[in-house]
């Protein structure tokens, strides 16, 4: 049997109708670029998240572009952040001209660690302004966690840590829209919302996928969502007069009204996600094979969440991870590796002068990590087949 790691023409077929309705609306009235359809869905968003403010951007990327210089953050500026990610974390940090500083990941979550931030800081000195410098001079100025395969970071613990070294936090949400994370003051609250301001990606593989490019960045300050607004359109304001450099970083009308359409229905995919993963962790249990692999860490189960985790990716640590791929591939399986090497080892940042050994847990991630099949649409057939050749392996 073909499963497919992702499949999402079913999602597409059931939606169909009003998709079409929309973009013909649009190609009819040729209002492409913001607008009204863009303003509906940025009110839906922030509705949704639990936002003040929710801004439309062109992607992911751009919309931690975005943030970064709305920000101002640049040359001699430093930001902690996670290199077991999607390359755009750091990426973004490099392009305004800061400097990204590796911190490793929790062995359980993936997630970057508190305490080895805190480690981190530890070894940091205070200026003259009583700001933290890292060891080469460099302002620390923020931090941005990754709510990485849709589990929030412990943002409690972070955004403690931040207030004691008066550092801005920024979350990477792209992978996590709509997860929810359980605070100590007991409320609950949404991925992208728990800190200054959160970048989010519609990337059609995302959990909310546009169809081609998208993104949005979620924030409270009303101040800091004008900002936000400005650079994303030159750095102009009012028309042709730039006080600032921005860049394009606007949303097209056509994403934001499919988006729109698809928004009331995302609960229900983030459910049905999860129930793809009870099921496979009742067959894996089954077969005796949560012995041979760990399965992802549920750590807000059982707190009275919606969505204590969203399972953008349902990802497993596997001893024999390549061997087991390609046992997977030979019988139909599509998987992925997420990610196969740290940021801090990437070619495009050895000036950042890193080596092999420096974030052992995030390396070990990179060698054992491996996504399995999971979207709402998956048939319980298809999940069973994905657990008996894995079975099938491990009886070897
Ligand atoms: C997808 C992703 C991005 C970038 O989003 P794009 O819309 O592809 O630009 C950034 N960070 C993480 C963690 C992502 O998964």
């Amino acid at each position: 049997m073909q499963v497919p790691l992702l499949d999402l023409s079913e999602q597409y077929r059931r939606l169909a109708g009003p998709i079409r309705d929309e973009i013909e609306e649009i190609l009819r009235t040729q209002n492409f670029i913001l607008g009204p359809k863009v303003e509906e869905f940025e009110c839906a968003l922030a509705d949704y998240c639990g936002a003040k403010h929710a801004v439309g951007v062109s992607s992911g990327t751009d919309a931690l572009l975005d943030i970064l210089m709305a920000l101002e953050l640049g040359p001699n500026d430093a930001v902690i952040t996670t290199a077991y990610t999607f390359f755009a974390t750091a990426g973004c940090i490099v392009r305004v001209g800061a400097t990204p500083l590796f911190v490793d990941i929790d062995a359980v979550t993936f997630n970057i660690s508190p305490d080895a931030i805190a480690n981190f800081l530890r070894r940091c000195e205070r200026n003259a302004e009583g700001r933290v410098v890292d060891p080469a001079g460099r302002v620390v100025r923020a931090i941005i966690p990754v709510h990485l395969f849709g589990l929030c970071c412990d943002m409690d613990a972070i955004n403690a840590l931040a207030e004691l070294y008066q550092l801005q936090v920024i979350e990477d949400a792209a992978q996590a829209i709509g997860a929810e994370y359980p605070a100590a003051d007991g409320r609950t609250h949404r991925a992208g919302t728990m800190s200054l301001a959160g970048s989010l990606s519609f990337y059609p593989s995302k959990n909310l996928g546009a169809a081609g490019d998208a993104g949005a960045v979620l924030c409270n300050d009303g101040a800091l969502a004008g900002r936000l607004r400005i650079y994303r359109q030159h750095g102009m304001e009012p028309r042709y007069y730039h006080h600032l450099v921005g860049g394009n970083f606007r949303l097209d009308a056509i994403q934001a009204a499919i988006l729109k359409v698809k928004l009331p229905h995302l609960d229900d995919w983030s459910a049905a996600r999860r129930r793809v993963a009870d099921f496979y962790r009742e067959q894996f249990e089954a077969c005796g094979l949560t012995s041979k692999v760990t399965l992802p860490a549920e750590p807000y189960r059982g707190r009275g969440l919606t969505n204590h985790h969203i399972y953008h990716q349902y990802v497993i640590r596997a001893p024999e991870r390549d061997a087991l791929q390609k046992h997977l591939a030979a019988r139909g399986i599509g998987t992925a590796i997420y990610y196969p090497l740290g940021l801090h080892e990437q070619e495009c940042f050895a000036g950042l002068g890193y080596h092999a050994g420096d974030l052992p847990e995030t390396e070990r991630a990179a060698r054992e990590s491996l996504a399995l099949p999971i979207y709402p649409e998956l048939r319980p057939e298809m999940q069973s087949a994905v657990v008996a050749a894995m079975a099938d392996f491990f009886a070897k």
